[in-house]
């Protein structure tokens, strides 16, 4: 089975996922738009998939929704409060997204850092997504996943985002020879595969294949593998590993 048919396949079992959830109405907190691309329409938007992006390392993000309704409610998710904000303030707000002190740390590094050096997001993403993934690479706390899914989802940019679901139901598959592969290995293999879309599809396609991917993981590929009803059952390793 190729990579394409694999997504073919999610996108007909689990149809379009509308990643990244984003804030429209504070009360109701973050919400997927399945189906729509166009996220984000402004830096507000972009802002809070960035927040999101960095809250939401090792944690579910159930968590990640209850921190950002508290940043929401003291009125501080923007760039401009998070980095002036007390630091035991900031932790104590996003408290329920676990490692809070840390995360407080790398929010407020990254919203000083955008605010110093680039003014506004419009300026950072203006350029050639490796530029800006190696810039993001060189911050403190923001890894390949994170930096993937801000450039993918916040920058919308044409980068596959590997996470260990990833991982987990491609060496399943019998697509990658061991789980720990390399990841930029993995992220070029799948990009080289819709190298003939423009970028706008590639971007379009990224942003659904990720997030099937995820849902697939939730709903059979889990740590132990529930595969009856699996969509890609037919075509799977797991069985003869
Ligand atoms: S058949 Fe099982 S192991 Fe294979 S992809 Fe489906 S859930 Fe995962």
């Amino acid at each position: 089975m190729s990579i394409k048919d694999i997504y073919q396949c999610l996108l007909r079992a689990y149809g379009p996922q509308g990643w990244w959830p984003i804030t429209r109405d504070s009360s109701r907190g973050p919400e997927y738009f399945p189906g729509s691309y166009d996220h984000p329409k402004n830096e507000r938007e972009a802002w809070e998939i960035m927040v999101g992006a960095i809250l939401t390392q090792n944690t579910a993000w159930k968590n990640v929704e209850k921190a950002l309704k508290a940043l929401l409610e003291k009125d501080c998710l923007d760039m401009e409060c998070l980095a002036k904000i007390e630091k035991p303030k900031l932790a104590e707000l996003i408290r329920p997204a676990g490692y809070y002190n840390q995360k407080a740390e790398r929010l407020q590094g990254l919203a000083r850092y955008l605010l110093e050096n680039w003014g506004s997001l419009d300026a950072f993403f203006n350029r050639p997504t490796l530029e800006i993934r190696e810039e993001l690479l060189s911050l403190k706390g923001i890894g390949k996943e994170t930096a993937d899914s801000i450039l993918l989802y916040a920058g919308k940019k044409p980068i596959f985002v590997v996470d260990a679901y990833t991982r987990r139901i491609f060496f399943r598959l019998g697509l990658i020879p061991r789980e720990d592969l390399d990841y930029d290995k993995i992220r070029v293999m799948v990009e080289d595969e819709f190298s003939k879309l423009s970028e706008e599809n590639r971007r379009r396609l990224f942003n659904e294949f990720h997030a099937l991917l995820v849902e697939h993981a939730k709903k059979h590929c889990k740590k132990s593998p529930y595969c009856e009803g699996c969509p890609l059952s037919k075509d799977c390793n797991y069985q003869k590993l």
